[in-house]
Parts: C-alpha cells; structure tokens; sequence
C-alpha cells in the first residue's frame, strides 16, 4: 500500500512558507490506518518495551492503537499544565521563542525499555525534548519512531545516539 498517497500537503499552514504534512486521510482509511499500526506493531513486538511514549496530541492517534497492539503501557507526553499529578518538565527551542513538555514522574520505572511515537519528525525539538524527559523519569529509549520524517530538516541530528525509524520520508 502507498501510503504516501494518503498524506496531503497543505500550504502555508500554519503560516506562511510552511507546507504542512496532513495525515487526516491516512486516518480516514481504515486500511491505511491499520497498516501504519501493523507495521509498528511488527516492528516493535518482541522488542521488551514496556511503553509507548507519544506526544500531544498527534502522537497520541497512532500511540494508543500500538500500545493496546502491543498490550504494553501508554505514556503521554503532554504541554505545560496539562498532567495533573507531579511532573518532569523539559523547555525547547523553536522557530521562535521556547516550548515546554512534561511527563509524569511515575510514568515509567527505572530502567523501563520505552519507544517514542510522534507523527512528524521535523526539527527534531519535540522529540529531543521527550527523550530528555523519559531518561528524567529513568527510562531507556529503545527508538524514535515517526510516521513521517522530513529530512531536509535535519532533525535526527538532534536525537543524537538515539536510533529513529520512519515509514515515510521526504
Ligand atoms: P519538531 O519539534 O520541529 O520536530 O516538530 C515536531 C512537531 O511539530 C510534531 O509534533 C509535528 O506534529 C509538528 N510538525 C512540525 N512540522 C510539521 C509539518 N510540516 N507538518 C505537520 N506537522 C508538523
């Protein structure tokens, strides 16, 4: 299945000069939708991962079916102010200005084996951000993974030794 073909490019989205990569029709497939998670899920049994770590709020999509897939936790991965209980925070640069992510200190167990799910790598801030914080709250990540990885932004540069996976490239 070509699943590139259920990505549409939208331009200028959110603002000028950026072309947004729109999964809303991969989700509205159900067999496309089911083949991006069978092929996580392929990709990940039998690794002794104990969670999916995903961040809001499109990660969220695609981490919940593959934990449940996988019968393993769900972690999210939340902005400032969101989790209720106490919190790691880790703060970002973006384009312009500074982003806040936050875990719960009890998400994981030291030493838990984790995968990170995002839908888009881009910079690579969010994802830099979420591994910091799953090592702050003593997890392993095992691998990044992202349904789609643009990579003339470089961001897997910043994941540093972490190894990334993706299922469509640009
Ligand atoms: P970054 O921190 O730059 O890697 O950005 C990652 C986050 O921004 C992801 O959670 C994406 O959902 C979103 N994102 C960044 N660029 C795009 C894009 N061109 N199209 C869709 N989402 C994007």
């Amino acid at each position: 299945m070509d699943l590139k073909s259920f990505i549409r490019d939208v331009p200028d989205f959110p603002k000028k000069g950026i072309v947004f990569k729109d999964i809303t029709p991969l989700l509205q497939n159900p067999q496309a939708f089911h083949a991006v998670i069978e092929q996580l899920a392929e990709r990940y049994q039998n690794k002794n991962l104990k969670a999916v770590v995903a961040m809001e709020s499109r990660g969220f999509i695609f981490g919940a079916p593959l934990a449940v897939r996988l019968g393993i936790s769900f972690v999210p991965v939340r902005k400032p102010g969101k989790l209720p209980h106490k919190t790691h925070q880790e703060t970002y640069d973006l384009e312009y200005g500074k982003d806040t992510l936050e875990i719960h200190q009890d998400a994981v167990n030291k030493g838990d084996k984790v995968l990170i799910l995002d839908d888009v790598l881009a910079t690579g801030g969010t994802a830099a951000a979420t591994i910091r914080l799953v090592e702050k709250a003593g997890g392993e990540v095992v691998e990044a993974a992202f349904i789609i990885h643009l990579g003339f932004l470089n961001g897997q540069d910043k994941l540093k030794r972490t190894p990334f996976f993706s299922i469509i490239h640009y």
